[in-house]
């Protein structure tokens, strides 16, 4: 095998640990950022639905005061009526108000009790939704300390690569093919490296033309033509 392919591939064998840990510090992390989110938008939702409820109560306590007023005009009438002084016109007069007055007093109760339904309703959903976001809080937190530690050991383990790769010579390798090498760890997930064998590229199994295959055997820098890696032999 060419030296420099040889170099590469040394580093390859650091890169790709390296490249596994630092995607999971990150992945760590943005899954915890992620869970918070959603536990937030649980708390939003309960804080929505207190407020739902509590305009819906004072709804429904506007239209029962409402009806204490009719109520007390219907006494004041019917004890009016039963007083001997008063003229049979006025009665009848009397005896209509009181009855629009009954019917509007049983219409604004039962509007008064929907009311007080559907608050009902909406705090059984708060509820529901308290007793669940109780249970997601005690999972995050469980899952929070168990990234703690994650994240410690993959620290560690960054800590000891870079170390690892600090010390791996690349020499004889030429600044243009290292730097080639750099922006293919990054741009095809930690992998720069291809095997060259049958004939075609080893991760992307496209076919590879002859006369790739042949400079690749003088000792130039051969890339996958679709996967753009570096292209090696092992023999
Ligand atoms: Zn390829």
């Amino acid at each position: 095998m060419q030296p420099i392919t040889q170099a590469l591939l040394d580093l390859q064998e650091i890169d790709r640990k390296l490249y596994r840990v630092e995607s999971e510090l990150e992945r760590l992390p943005a899954e915890v950022a992620q869970r918070e989110h959603e536990l937030a938008q649980i708390e939003a939702r309960i804080a929505e639905l207190t407020q739902q409820a509590a305009a819906t109560r004072r709804d429904a306590k506007e239209v029962e005061d409402y009806t204490v007023g009719m109520r007390q005009r219907q006494r004041k009438l019917e004890s009016e009526s039963t007083k001997g002084k008063i003229d049979a016109a006025m009665l009848a007069s009397y005896q209509h108000e009181i009855r629009s007055l009954k019917r509007g007093i049983s219409e604004a109760e039962d509007e008064a009790l929907r009311k007080l339904g559907a608050a009902e309703a909406i705090e059984k959903e708060r509820a529901e939704l308290e007793q669940r976001l109780a249970e997601e809080r005690r999972i995050f937190e469980e899952f929070q300390s168990n990234v703690e530690k994650e994240l410690a050991v993959a620290k560690a383990r960054q800590a000891e690569l870079l170390a690892e790769r600090q010390s791996a010579s690349a020499e004889g390798v030429p600044p243009e093919a290292l730097e080639l090498y750099r922006r293919l760890l990054k741009t095809r997930e930690g992998e720069a490296l291809s095997e060259l064998a049958d004939g075609h590229c080893q991760s992307c199994f496209v076919q590879i033309p002859r006369n790739l295959g042949v400079r690749l055997a003088k000792g130039e820098i051969v890339q996958c033509p679709s996967c753009t890696r570096i292209l090696y032999r092992t023999f």
